[in-house]
């Protein structure tokens, strides 16, 4: 019998599929685990956005019709507020369809995308699918992209550049004017791709938004995303801002009806829920504050995040997350980002928090002396 391995790229059959977070179902099912927190996927702990549920229940009578196939309303709505003609909005099934049909355009056997050491899994996937090359450039010591050293990584052969701004996992951002030097210096030819999944959520002032930097001559794109701020991971709906000849090639190539009709009317309600976004802010920087207090007594090293997730120095990275998933805790272990002594770990709502520093402590051992049983945090 012939093996369907044999049949195509040799890329391809040595891929892995995504291990995405363990869903909190199946959590339950292997360990009979009554309600675990699920600290692993940087959703939204304050759910999605009611304007957004009321919208959909509106609309459920209509399931039976195609949805528009050119997102018409939403992708006018998102361009005037982006201030650009909406030909230049893109809409993407998440921002993981569009990471994965830039690559389907632009790269092939013999080209190349780079991309930094310890980014999203997903660049490397969609670029190793291609049969093309990821050249992977190391993070500096202060585990921040290094985008000189990736602008000089730039061959003939190069075609795409992958940038998360915060990157995932390490929630760390780079810098305007490393950013500016940065675009000064990639050729024309290639795509530059800036992945803003967490960019309502940096506080930092000298954060670049790409969208300033759309000049019309560089091929730019911009990624953004309703799956971490605005609750609606579940509905799969992100979006590109990129010149018009780049959006026609991405609608050339996607899928008819890509974006459901369900996640057309939740966003655009969802999109004006300017409460929702201040209220999940204010959790999310409540959290950080209380995970970076008790990282720091507990003396684990972690890196300062600028999202809604932070990365944590705990050991065998692998064997933490485990035990922790026994405590009814579900973080992500990053041995698939070659963080092996580390986990990820999502800000959740307050008892969340409490819940898996508490988990914690007992996994790690250093709750010694500490009679759990009249312990209050
Ligand atoms: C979560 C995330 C996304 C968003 O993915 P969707 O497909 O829009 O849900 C994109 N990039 C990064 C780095 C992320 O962490």
């Amino acid at each position: 019998m012939i093996k369907a391995d044999e049949l195509v790229l040799p890329a391809v059959a040595a891929l892995r599929p995504y291990e995405p977070g363990k869903p909190i179902e199946e959590v339950q099912r292997e360990l009979g685990i009554g309600e675990p927190a699920k600290l692993a996927s940087n959703e939204n702990p304050a759910g999605p956005s009611p304007m957004a549920v009321a919208a959909i229940k509106a609309a459920l009578n209509d399931l039976h019709r195609y949805p528009d196939g050119s997102s018409w309303s939403l992708r006018h709505k998102i361009a005037a507020k982006h201030r650009v003609p909406a030909e230049r909005i893109f809409m993407g099934s998440g921002s993981c369809e569009i990471l994965n049909l830039l690559v389907y355009l632009f790269l092939r056997p013999g080209l190349n995308a780079v991309i930094a050491e310890h980014s999203f899994v997903i660049y490397q996937l969609a670029i190793a699918a291609s049969g093309g090359a990821a050249k992977v450039v190391p993070l500096r010591p202060d585990y921040v992209f290094d985008l000189d050293a990736m602008a000089a990584a730039i061959d003939e052969r190069t075609r795409l550049v992958f940038l998360g701004n915060p990157n995932n996992p390490t929630g760390t951002i780079y810098r305007k004017a490393e950013w500016r030097r940065f675009l000064q210096r990639v050729p024309e030819r290639v795509v530059i791709v800036a992945d803003e999944a967490y960019f309502e959520f940096v506080r930092d002032f000298d954060y670049p938004d790409s969208l300033e930097d759309h000049d019309g001559r560089r091929m730019l794109v911009t990624l953004r995303t309703f799956s971490k701020i605005f609750g609606l991971a579940g509905l799969r709906v992100g979006y590109a801002v990129a010149r018009e000849d780049i959006t026609r090639l991405l609608n050339s190539v996607r899928q008819p009806f890509n974006i459901t009709s369900l996640g057309q009317v939740a966003v655009e309600a969802g999109m004006d829920d300017h409460e929702h976004v201040r209220r999940t802010l204010k959790i999310n920087a409540d959290g950080m504050a209380y995970l970076e207090r008790e990282f720091g007594r507990m003396g684990l090293p972690f890196l300062p995040s600028q999202a809604n997730f932070i990365l944590v120095e705990v050991g065998d990275g692998h064997a933490v997350y485990e035990k922790l998933l026994r405590e009814g805790v579900i973080v992500r272990p990053m041995n698939g980002y070659g963080l092996p002594r580390h986990v990820r770990v999502s800000v959740g709502l307050s008892e969340e928090n409490r819940r898996m520093i508490a988990a914690l402590e007992r996994v790690l051992g250093r709750a010694a002396g500490r009679n759990p049983g009249f312990s209050k945090n």
